[in-house]
């Protein structure tokens, strides 16, 4: 099954929990546009070298589509559907006004050099230049992208339309018109999540010990968050593959350990235990946090999980035939598109800075995050008590909910 049909079939659960509008969830099951382009770039060699990229817009019931660009060399149509469609459902379970889209590039950005990588980049802008915009559609970051790739992107659109168009891109630097607390966001968004959740089962961080999949912008940052509040991180992992130690890891020390000696698998010392990325998930904890890629657990492994609680910062780590067994076991998933709703929702806060022209100190932004995601979490588990049914379920009714009131409002059914 693609990722787009897993998205789908989540769609169509909740759907028939609610008794969703048939045709509402018609117009949802379809991207409104899916553009695939060709790019060329020169290389640092003299020669030339096409790259494929894509853009998928979703839906804009709600807002402008909104959503990351990803640079990987597995990335096709099919997954940047998938990731626009959640997009327009993760918009809406915040409740900000955005709707959903999603791009990608073919490449492995860690074969390019710093050049061939801006080139690229620029490329890429002008290629859907045509159907991007502040006003009609933001991308931002995402796997292997960041906040200089954000700041290419900016200049180039700008100097193609000739003017200050900042806003057409989120997740920019500092200086370049970003966002203070953008870098946290979706890591911070997750931990304020989690932290209504412990309140319902009264869970004590001290006692509480973490196994974190993917080390890189959300799950290095959820590390160090989760750290603080005193929760004791016992495993890692990046692509490389991961450690467990069930003292406790020192996070500081590992994230300058893993800028050193470049993957986590290096780090943690004789007292740590070298596994594979497949075997972290299944070691001993209460809460294991997917911040990598997709379908990490499926019908073959959800079985062997051990952890109590998963909180999803990766976009669809949990494949739908996972779900149920985890639902047999009483594990609770906090899913993606609620889990992960920080950084889309400073993405929106970046947009309003950007167009107003005054920008918010990190004391501003990070109550206006909690409010919105303690506010969506109280609707998503109100919506898990009265439909009787699981988070994800619960996450999906909720943003479907909105969504099926801006599509009557436009007419359109
Ligand atoms: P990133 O590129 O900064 O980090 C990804 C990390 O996952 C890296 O440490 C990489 O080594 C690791 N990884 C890759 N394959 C792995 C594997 N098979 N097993 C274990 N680790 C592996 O990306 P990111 O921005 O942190 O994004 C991670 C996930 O979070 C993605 O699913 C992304 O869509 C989602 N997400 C990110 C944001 C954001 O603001 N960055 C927002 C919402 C959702």
């Amino acid at each position: 099954m693609s990722l787009f049909e897993n998205t789908l079939k989540q769609i169509e659960k909740a759907a028939s929990i609610m008794g969703l509008d048939e045709n509402v969830k018609r117009i949802l099951s379809v991207p409104q546009r899916e553009v695939e382009v060709t790019l060329p770039v020169k290389m640092d060699d003299g020669s030339l070298k096409i790259f494929k990229g894509f853009r998928v817009q979703h839906n804009n019931a709600a807002g402008p589509y909104k959503g990351g660009i990803r640079y990987h060399q597995q990335v096709d149509m099919g997954e940047v559907k998938a990731l626009s469609a959640w997009m327009t459902i993760k918009c809406s379970v915040v409740g900000i006004p955005l709707g959903g889209g999603k791009g990608g590039i073919i490449v492995d950005p860690k074969q390019l050099s710093l050049g061939e990588l801006e080139r690229l980049t620029r490329a890429y802008v002008k290629a859907i230049e045509p159907v991007i915009g502040p006003e009609t559609d933001v991308p931002a970051p995402d796997v292997n992208t960041n906040s200089q790739i954000m700041d290419w992107f900016s200049d180039e659109y700008s100097k193609i339309k000739g003017k200050d168009l900042r806003g057409v891109v989120t997740g920019k630097s500092l200086g370049a018109g970003g966002s203070k607390g953008r870098n946290n966001a979706t890591a911070q968004g997750g931990v304020y999540v989690l932290e209504e959740y412990a309140k319902t089962v009264s869970l004590n961080p001290k006692e509480t010990k973490v196994i974190i999949q993917g080390f890189g912008n959300a799950g290095g940052v959820v590390a160090k968050l989760l750290a603080k509040a005193g929760y004791e991180i016992v495993g890692v992992s990046d692509s490389q593959g991961g450690i467990f130690c069930d003292q406790g890891l020192n996070v500081e020390e590992l994230t300058s350990c893993k800028i050193e000696k470049k993957s986590v698998v290096n780090c943690g010392g004789a007292q740590c235990k070298r596994v594979s990325n497949e075997e972290l998930l299944e070691q001993e904890c209460d809460i294991l946090v997917l911040a990598a890629l997709e379908n990490q657990v499926s019908a073959k492994n959800a079985g062997n999980i051990k952890a109590k609680v998963i909180l999803e910062l990766a976009n669809g780590p949990v494949m739908p035939e996972a779900d149920e067994i985890l639902d047999k076991k009483g594990i609770v998933a906090i899913p993606d598109i609620l889990a992960n709703a920080g950084g889309v929702t400073v993405s929106y806060f970046e947009m309003l800075q950007n167009a107003d022209g005054k920008y918010w100190s990190e004391e501003e932004v990070n109550p206006k995050l909690k409010d919105i995601m303690v506010a969506a979490w109280e609707e998503v588990s109100a919506n898990s008590k009265k439909y009787n049914c699981n988070l994800r379920d619960a996450a999906f009714i909720t943003s479907l909910s909105r969504l099926e009131k801006k599509i009557r409002e436009k007419g359109l059914v």
